[in-house]
């Protein structure tokens, strides 16, 4: 918020109001603004500086991670299940790749604990046949497929006909991980603007006009009501790495061809603990991949406190207002009744699994370009050589794996776009 006075005020002296839009908001250029301090965004904003690029994040919650980027698995995932040569498969082997190194380098926690994708049931095995297949040709080789017993040797408590160990699957601490790559990009020059949103854009061949304003402002915003800027950025470069918020966010981007702007799909991902506190497991267990995600799994966090999730639930987007989008109003409840959907996918695996062990945790929500039923969509990270505008990056449907791949996502806009 800082930054939108400093600006303001900066803009004002320099006499650039008399610029401005008709509501006579201050115009200020920027070299680079990032939309959004996940952890994409945060990866993109620190790489940008590297690059040498002068760089603003501009982020409506009042802190960085607020979004889906501390509401996951918090998996470092290996590749195996995304269609080769997707962006999903070369992001995620490449990102899983960088993280690792990174976390070294930086003391960010993380364990390469490994994981165990299970077959419990005969029509299910030669499912993991096909997904080794599958890894093999994203460059993941390091599979084993194993028998049910040799499983079970590993981990008493499991119970599988057959499986397929991934050795370098593993976890992170992704707040440390965020703190870091906001320290780094910090370091090198880069400002970060809390409690400020972007409301709007006007895009072309004559530059980018980026429409800001306090965050408390929109708070009281009747849904569909027109909003003033307080501050008119003009970036040479925009990349809009607003997670759920992305598609909404590109709708309000006059001079973007609608065209250019996917249908956003949501589904939401609920959590339920473990109450007992020793984990009956020391890998990442998980079932074979469903419609919309990949099996309510095991994970484990740093602490070794265990979790079940996430489900898949579609939620509409009717009536969702892009304001609603920007002031981070889905609903995150965890309804306790759907353990009575966990207990029994979970036993499947895990059979000791004692009633009245589960309570809730928490959600999160999957930015999705496909629906229900649809073929599982791809990353799409969209530049002049997709829609024409010099200088915009669109980063759409940014879910799972995108806490692994943020570095290689941040690495690819890069090499691509400046
Ligand atoms: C249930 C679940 C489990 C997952 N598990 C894993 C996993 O184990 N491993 C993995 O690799 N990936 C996982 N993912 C995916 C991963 O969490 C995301 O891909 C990643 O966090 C996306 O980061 P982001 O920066 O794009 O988005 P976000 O973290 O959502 O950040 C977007 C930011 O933009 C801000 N913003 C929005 N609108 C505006 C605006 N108008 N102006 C300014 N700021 C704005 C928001 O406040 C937010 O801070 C999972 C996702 C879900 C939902």
């Amino acid at each position: 918020m800082l930054v939108l006075r400093r600006l303001a005020r900066a803009g004002r002296r320099r006499g650039l109001a008399a610029r401005g839009l008709a509501s006579g908001a201050p115009r200020e250029a920027a070299d680079a603004v990032v939309v959004g301090a996940g952890v994409v965004g945060l990866a993109a904003a620190r790489a940008l500086a590297m690059a040498g690029r002068e760089v603003v994040v501009v982020e409506a919650a009042p802190s960085f991670g607020t979004g889906t980027s501390s509401r996951n698995s918090e998996v470092i995932h290996a590749g195996i299940y995304y269609p080769p040569r997707s962006l999903k498969a070369r992001l995620c082997v490449r990102g899983k790749e960088m993280l690792y190194k990174y976390c070294e380098e930086t003391g960010v926690a993380h364990k390469c604990l490994g994981k165990l994708i299970v077959a419990t049931g005969v029509a299910e095995t030669a499912k993991l046949d096909m997904l080794q297949r599958n890894a093999k040709e994203n460059g993941v080789d390091d599979l084993q497929l194993m028998v049910g017993s040799q499983a079970m040797e590993l981990e008493p408590e499991l119970r599988c006909l057959k499986a397929l160990l991934s050795p370098s699957t593993g976890i992170v601490d992704s707040h440390s991980l965020m703190l870091s790559l906001l320290a780094d990009a910090e370091n090198l020059g880069t400002t970060i603007s809390y409690n400020t949103a972007v409301i709007s854009a006007h895009v072309g061949s004559g530059g980018i006009e980026l429409y800001v304003c306090e965050s408390k402002e929109l708070q009281n915003y009747p849904v569909g009501s027109h909003v003033n800027p307080q501050l008119v950025l003009l970036p040479k470069l925009l990349i809009n790495s607003a997670g759920l918020s992305a598609v909404p966010l590109a709708r309000q981007f006059s001079g973007l061809d609608r065209a250019f702007v996917p249908t956003p799909h949501y589904a939401r991902g609920c959590y339920f603990t473990l109450s007992q506190t020793k984990s009956p497991f020391r890998r990442l267990i998980y079932p074979l991949p469903e419609d919309g995600g990949i099996g309510v799994h095991v994970t484990l966090d740093l602490n070794g406190l265990v979790r079940f999730g996430p489900d898949v639930e579609w939620i509409s987007d009717d009536g969702k207002d892009p304001v609603s989008c920007f002031l981070n109003r889905f609903d995150y409840l965890v309804n306790p009744a759907r353990c009575n959907v966990f207990y029994p996918v979970v036993r499947k695996y895990f059979p000791n699994l004692k009633d009245g062990s589960l309570e809730p945790g928490y959600s999160g929500i999957r930015p999705k370009l496909s629906g229900p039923g649809q073929h599982p969509s791809d990353f799409v990270i969209q530049g002049e050589d997709a829609h024409g505008i010099p200088g915009l990056v669109n980063l759409f449907g940014i879910e799972s794996p995108g806490l692994t791949s943020s570095l290689a996502i941040a690495e690819h806009i890069v090499s691509r776009y400046l």
